[in-house]
C-alpha cells in the first residue's frame, strides 16, 4: 500500500457564514468543539488503531476557520496530533487562520506545537469589499495579526479574493501591493465565484450583487500574475505564488496525485487509490464518530485510466506542467496515446504548450484552466 505521508484535519467552526462559503462549517456553534475533539480522536483511532505512529511529512488544519478553537483547545488538537503522528524532522505543518481572534495566546500555543506555516484568510485591505464579503475583520485586524504572528512563525501565506462586487481595478491593485508590502513568504489569489445554495448565489439571482464582467476579472488575474512576479513571488500554481523556497508542500500532495489522509467532516482521502468523502454534516459527522459509525460518506476507487487523467488535470494546475516520462512511470500510461489528440487540439488554441517532453498550460490557458481540464477528463 501507498502509505500517504500528508496528513489534512478540517476544522469547521466559523464565527458566522460568510456570503459565498460554501464549505463544510457551523456559524455559532463552538459549544461543539469539545466534542468535535473527542470525535476527531475517535475517528483517527478507528482508521489508525494506536499505538503505532504514523510518518508524515505535512500536516494541514483547513477550515473553516481552525483558529475559532479556543488556546486550549487548539493545544488539544495539537497534542492528539503529536500522540497519533510522526512529523518528520523537516515536516510543513500549516494552519489556516483568519485575521480576527488569532491572539497572541492562540499563536503560541501553535508555534509552540511546531506549527510552521499560517495562511491567513485576509481577503481584502478594503473595508467596503470585506464588508461586501461578509467577513469579520477589518483592513487594521490584518496588520495587527500579522505584526503578531511574525514575533512566532515566519511562514506567512495571505489570502486575497478579487472580483468581489464593486472592486474597482485600482483598488485591486492597491490591495495586491498592501500585501506585499507586508512581506509574506507565499500569496494565494482566487476569484470570487458563486456557489449554488449560498447566500450571494441567491441575492445575485434577485438582482442585489453584481457579478464583475469576465472582462475585469480577467484583467484582476493578468494584474496579480504581473504585480506578484515583479515582486520576486514565483506563481507555481493557478492561484498560488511563492517566495523561492515556500511554496505549500502540502498542496503539491494533491496536485501531483499523492495519497493523503483527511480527518474531521467533509474531510477528503486518497489512500491506495480509493478516495474517501467524509459525512459533510457536522452534526452527523460527529455523532457518527462519537457512536463507533463510520464516519466516511462516500467511497470511490479510480479506475487506472480515470486516475491517470486526474493527474494529468491537476498536474496542469502547475506551473511546473506535466513531465511524459514522470507521467508514465507514476500513472503507467503514455500521454500521447491516453490524451494526444485533445493535447494537440489544446496546444492549436494556444492554451497548451507541449515542447521539452512536458505539457504546461499557456499564459492565456491559465485564464481557461476549467475550460482546459473539462476537455482533458
Ligand atoms: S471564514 Fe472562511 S470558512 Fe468561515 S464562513 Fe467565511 S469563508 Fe467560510
Amino acid at each position: 500500500m501507498n502509505q500517504p505521508r500528508a496528513l489534512y484535519i478540517h476544522v469547521p467552526f466559523c464565527a458566522h457564514r460568510c456570503g459565498y462559503c460554501d464549505f463544510t462549517i457551523v456559524a455559532g456553534r463552538d459549544h461543539l468543539a469539545d466534542r468535535y475533539l473527542e470525535a476527531l480522536k475517535f475517528e483517527i483511532d478507528r482508521a489508525l488503531p494506536p499505538p503505532e505512529k504514523i510518518d508524515v511529512d505535512t500536516v494541514f488544519f483547513g477550515g473553516g476557520t481552525p483558529t475559532q478553537l479556543s488556546a486550549r483547545q487548539l493545544e488539544q488538537l495539537c497534542s492528539l496530533v503529536h500522540e497519533r503522528f510522526k512529523l518528520s524532522a523537516n515536516a510543513e505543518f500549516s494552519v489556516e487562520a483568519n485575521p480576527a481572534g488569532l491572539t497572541g495566546d492562540r499563536i503560541n500555543v501553535l508555534a509552540d506545537a511546531g506549527v510552521n506555516r499560517l495562511s491567513l484568510g485576509v481577503q481584502s485591505f478594503d473595508d467596503t469589499t470585506l464588508t461586501t464579503l461578509e467577513r469579520d475583520h477589518r483592513r487594521a485586524d490584518v496588520f495587527d495579526c500579522v505584526d503578531r504572528l511574525k514575533t512566532r512563525v515566519e511562514n506567512i501565506s495571505l489570502d486575497l479574493i478579487f472580483a468581489v462586487p464593486g472592486q474597482s481595478l485600482p483598488l485591486w491593485e492597491t490591495t495586491l501591493n498592501t500585501a506585499i508590502g507586508l512581506t509574506p513568504t507565499h500569496l494565494s489569489t482566487y476569484g470570487l465565484t458563486f456557489e449554488k445554495g449560498t447566500a450571494f448565489w441567491t441575492r445575485r439571482e434577485k438582482g442585489e450583487l453584481p457579478q464583475t464582467t469576465d472582462e475585469l476579472e480577467r484583467e484582476m488575474y493578468a494584474l496579480a500574475m504581473q504585480q506578484l512576479e515583479a515582486s520576486h513571488f514565483q506563481q507555481y500554481e493557478i492561484s498560488s505564488f511563492a517566495r523561492p523556497g515556500f511554496r505549500c508542500r502540502h498542496n503539491q500532495v494533491y496536485w501531483s496525485g499523492q495519497s493523503y489522509y483527511g480527518f474531521g467532516p467533509g474531510a477528503a482521502s486518497l489512500i491506495d487509490g480509493e478516495r474517501r468523502l467524509n459525512h459533510r454534516s457536522v452534526t452527523t459527522w460527529l455523532k457518527r464518530s462519537l457512536a463507533g459509525e463510520p464516519t466516511v460518506a462516500e467511497t470511490e476507487k479510480l479506475d487506472p485510466e480515470s486516475r491517470a487523467r486526474e493527474l494529468l488535470v491537476l498536474s496542469l494546475r502547475t506551473n511546473d506542467g506535466v513531465s511524459k516520462t514522470a507521467f508514465h512511470a507514476i500513472s503507467g500510461f503514455d500521454l500521447n496515446d491516453l490524451s494526444g489528440i485533445p493535447i494537440n487540439r489544446l496546444v492549436a488554441q494556444g492554451l497548451l504548450k507541449d515542447s521539452d517532453g512536458t505539457v504546461r498550460l499557456t499564459y492565456d490557458g491559465r485564464f481557461l484552466a476549467d475550460t482546459v481540464a473539462g476537455e482533458l477528463l
